[in-house]
């Protein structure tokens, strides 16, 4: 029935547009289907195609149909490295710079295709969430997710699931569902929902939430890998934990009474969790944030 649906989404954006208006998803086929989604289809149309079917009979439909045409020699080597993890010239890629193969390269290196295309649940879940989604208790489209970075498993819907995976897509109102399923006994589980708690600025619930120790490590990392935007030097020099800097101008530290000299060297500096303008360092004994444009990195 998905299949149908999707079917029907691309034949309305145009890509059968070889094709009869009267073909029908009956009529196509999977493999000319498929053939046309690959072709012509958007990233999320692809991901989606990964969801719905095997991976080895998608790269069969590849192999056969589109591996060797050169007019799609691009796509063939996003679609073989991404998708098929072949390694297939990565100097080729390094001059691909487009939103489309941003995303292609983000998708692969968090490596969800195999898990995406695991659709059924495995037994102990299934039985853990009574086929429920384990965060807001809908069973529509059930599938496993991962927390990342530790492999447990949770059970969601795909409503959660569009929105854990795209936070473009937070509804506020879907959240609800989290003065429940926030209590609930299993680690998963609380640590998205303190991670959806967070994109949501929810600190009152978020105050509420208790969680050990390791459990709350957890669900930061978690955080960090999905917000983490580039820290930069005066001269766009990445910074990161650890590294050392020169300042290069005279700072009032305010509050501490006295002023960061021009060319002091603070070392082993830290990043500051989602304010990428500001570093925190010592200097003269003191703890300080301090603007990275005007840190030099040494
Ligand atoms: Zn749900």
């Amino acid at each position: 029935m998905i299949k149908e649906q999707l079917f029907n989404k691309l034949k309305t954006k145009g890509i059968f547009w070889s094709y009869s208006k009267n073909l029908t998803y009956e009529k196509a086929g999977d493999k000319l289907f498929l053939e046309y989604l690959l072709k012509y289809g958007d990233f999320d149309d692809l991901i989606l195609a990964f969801k719905l079917y095997n991976q080895n009979y998608i790269k069969t439909i590849w192999e056969d149909k589109l591996k060797d045409d050169k007019r799609f020699i691009k796509l063939n080597l996003m679609l073989a490295r991404v998708f098929f993890g072949m390694n297939v010239e990565s100097s080729y890629f390094k001059e691909v710079k487009s939103a489309r193969f941003e995303k292609f390269r983000m998708f692969a290196s968090s490596n969800q295709i195999k898990r995406r295309n695991k659709m059924s649940i495995n037994k102990e879940l299934e039985v853990r969430s009574g086929n429920k989604c384990e965060l807001c208790g809908s069973s529509d489209e059930l599938s496993e997710f991962q927390v990342a970075p530790r492999d447990d498993l949770i059970v969601v819907c795909s409503k959660c699931r569009e929105q854990l995976e795209d936070s473009d897509k937070i509804d506020e109102s879907h959240w609800h569902c989290l003065n429940d399923s926030m209590w609930s006994e299993v680690d998963g589980v609380k640590v998205v929902a303190y991670r959806v708690l967070n994109a949501l600025n929810n600190q009152d619930l978020l105050d509420i939430l208790y969680l050990e120790d390791d459990i709350l490590e957890w669900a930061k990392d978690g955080i960090k890998d999905s917000n983490a935007q580039p820290v930069r030097d005066a001269n766009g020099n990445l910074l990161e934990d650890g590294d050392s800097v020169t300042i290069i101008k005279d700072l009032v530290v305010k509050g501490a009474g006295f002023t960061a000299k021009q060319g002091t060297t603070v070392k082993k500096i830290q990043m500051v969790q989602d304010d990428p303008t500001h570093i925190q360092g010592r200097v003269n004994g003191t703890k300080i944030f301090i603007l990275t444009k005007f840190l030099k990195k040494l």
